[in-house]
């Protein structure tokens, strides 16, 4: 089995994470974990949403934020834009990346956005022409890519239908969201098989979490398939919509470990962004379901002295 040597770990944890924190975390704090993160080495983030603030709250302060960031690392900064009125703010506040998105169920998409999956294709290329005209870079994400929680599974041959229509709106990169945590090994190596067929060229990015522990054993199976572009989110921060208190996105820091150890490239130095899980952990004031965070790389050794007996 051959892996790529280098892939590219997005980590969108301060908004797909933050943005179902109830009390508003302070702007200075979104800034702070964003440019640790950066500093960590992490090189594409998915930073704030362009969103209604009536219907997420925390992500209101999403121009401050993206004025707070640290630039000077070339980090690529990708801002969630739901509709027309978010691509205009984004504009005004010189975002560079947009993520435009739709849901690969009908019934999810409705449930989410109260429109139909074509009538959201039909306003992404409203929200693309003011993206476009401010000179943004436009990314796709596919949500329930691999399953929806309404409708069971997807059929591949319609992710890759979606897939197709980002690409040809001019969309270079698209992302396929497992939202509530359905996909399994053989589910993802039938999604991107459809879509090769059809988009061999079309960078494709996977973004799975860790509802019922297949996170990183889908991970595998994308690396398998040659993907290089995974997302993950700090400490494993995010839950899942459907199932109360189940885990959301898998975790950035034990996805970068799996990398290494699996001897690909990364960039980051995972010492430093597990300190960085830790103070997220500390101000959030609860358990995050990373692990690499607590038990720490499998270099680091312990002393004898200091070792408590166990057995098993
Ligand atoms: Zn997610």
């Amino acid at each position: 089995m051959s892996y790529p040597k280098k892939v590219t770990i997005c980590d969108v944890g301060t908004r797909d994470g933050f943005q179902i924190e109830h009390k508003f975390i302070p702007t200075a704090t979104k800034i702070e974990v964003i440019n640790a993160i950066i500093a960590a080495g992490v090189r594409k983030l998915e930073v704030t949403s362009f969103v209604s603030p009536r219907a997420v709250p925390q992500m209101a302060d999403a121009a401050e934020v993206y004025a707070g960031i640290d630039k000077s690392r070339g980090a690529e900064l990708v801002c969630l834009i739901p509709n027309r009125r978010g691509a205009e703010d984004a504009a005004k506040a010189g975002v560079k990346t947009a993520l435009l998105f739709l849901s690969a169920s009908e019934t999810h998409n409705l449930t989410n956005v109260n429109r139909s999956v074509q009538a959201s294709l039909d306003g992404l290329k409203d929200v693309m022409a003011v993206a476009n005209g401010a000179g943004m870079a436009v990314h796709g994400a596919i949500a329930t890519s691999f399953g929806c929680p309404f409708e069971g599974d997807v059929p591949a041959e319609r992710v890759a239908d979606l897939a197709v229509r980002m690409r040809d709106m001019g969309m270079h990169h698209v992302s396929l969201g497992d939202t509530t945590g359905m996909a399994t090994p053989p589910i993802v190596k039938r999604v991107v098989e459809a879509i090769r067929r059809r988009a061999p060229a079309l960078e494709l990015t996977l973004h799975f979490h860790n509802t019922r522990g297949l996170g990183l054993v889908n991970v595998m199976a994308g690396l398998e398939m040659g993907v290089t572009h995974f997302e993950g989110s700090i400490g494993g921060l995010g839950g899942c919509p459907f199932a109360p208190g189940a885990t959301g996105n898998i975790c950035t820091e034990d996805c970068v470990n799996l990398m290494h150890e699996l001897g690909i490239e990364t960039g980051i130095d995972l010492d430093a962004l597990c300190a960085v899980a830790r103070r997220v952990e500390q101000f959030l004031g609860r358990p995050l379901p990373g692990q690499v965070m607590r038990a720490g790389p499998r270099s680091k050794l312990h002393t004898i002295a200091a070792a408590k007996r166990a057995v098993g």
